[in-house]
């Protein structure tokens, strides 16, 4: 049988970069895809020296064309993080509308199918709890989210019209909070904020009063989700993450103990929109993947403190703060 091509867009970012670890071990072709706005070419530069590797710096906003057989696409180019939609919102409108366009058109002519990664942000602000596939979800268009989360919402809606209206072979993963190696330091969410405060000595910044609860799934179980819904046969959304909950303020003791920083919780105002609550129900995964995660939250903490840790000292300094 001949090998198999897969197309990863946002190839150079926290996740795209792992999908792409992961299909070259299963013995596919990679050809990644990224406009590096905020991917980081670091995260891939391990696959360049590999003939199964290949690399297109491309905005998929822009017409997307990939010479010879594509037998997969995922889509995983978008900034994900509030920090970084609200400095580039308009980036992250196209990228979850004319980039999808530009992508199942290119999945047609391939005749490929296509993942796309959706969001617990579709659920907005939500009031059913914990989040099941089939709520339909609390979200403010206009706020500073808006364009994330409606963005990933016409991405989930375009794609099931290219399902029903093109036989298009399509599959939507709605990705809880992850968190693992290669996250960016200076992305704004919480556990690189709290652990990049705990090695820099500074105190840990708790927006609100910290009830608010996320619930977070190590990336090596979320990389698994992904790669058994690929190849099932279910077209609908499919929720991926930890159902483990913890409220923020319990989040950042936790990195505390793990980081033994001398240093302590100080309080933020709360970000316009956040949500209060997070959860999701895995109950579709278990059932139709045989998928689970299995990294608890100690271990994975662990690996990922020893990531942060071994970073230069100068990346440690170049962190952002949302509130700065
Ligand atoms: N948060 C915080 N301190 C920070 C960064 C984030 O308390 O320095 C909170 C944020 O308000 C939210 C939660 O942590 O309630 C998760 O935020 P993140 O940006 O990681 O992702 P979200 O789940 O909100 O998209």
């Amino acid at each position: 049988m001949s090998r198999k091509r897969v197309l990863i867009t946002g190839a150079a970012g926290f996740l795209g970069s792992h999908l792409c670890d992961r299909f070259i071990k299963e013995g596919f072709d990679v050809v990644g895809m990224d406009n590096l706005i905020t991917g980081d070419l670091k995260n891939i530069e391990h696959l360049f020296r590999l003939k199964e590797f290949e690399f297109y710096h491309h905005d998929v906003s822009k017409f997307v064309y990939v010479p010879g057989q594509i037998d997969y696409i995922l889509h995983f180019a978008s900034p994900a993080s509030p920090i970084d939609y609200l400095k580039i919102p308009i980036q992250t409108l196209k990228v979850g509308s004319l980039g999808i366009h530009n992508l199942l058109g290119f999945a047609r002519v391939k005749n490929a199918r296509i993942l796309i990664a959706s969001t617990s942000e579709v659920y907005g602000d939500p009031t059913v709890h914990p989040q099941t596939e089939d709520y339909w979800g609390n979200v403010n268009p206009i706020g500073p989210r808006g364009v994330y989360d409606e963005a990933k919402r016409f991405q989930e809606a375009i794609t099931m019209a290219y399902h029903t209206y093109h036989h298009l072979e399509t599959r939507i993963v709605r990705i809880f909070n992850t968190y693992g190696p290669r996250m960016r330091l200076n992305d704004g969410r919480v556990l690189p904020a709290f652990i990049g405060q705990a090695l820099r000595g500074e105190d840990l910044t708790v927006f609100g009063d910290g009830s608010q609860t996320r619930s977070f799934c190590y990336v090596d179980d979320l990389i698994e989700g992904i790669y058994r819904l690929l190849f099932s046969d279910y077209a609908y959304p499919v929720n991926i993450g930890n159902p483990q909950e913890i409220t923020i303020r319990e989040f950042g003791e936790e990195i505390i103990k793990l980081t033994g920083t001398n240093q302590k919780l100080i309080t933020h105002p709360l970000p316009q929109d956040d949500p209060k609550q997070r959860r999701p129900d895995i109950s579709k995964a278990i059932e139709i993947l045989g998928w689970q995660p299995k990294i608890s939250r100690a271990e994975g903490l662990k690996y990922t403190y020893d990531y942060f840790r071994s970073l230069p000292p100068e990346e440690l300094n170049k962190t952002a703060h949302r509130f700065a």
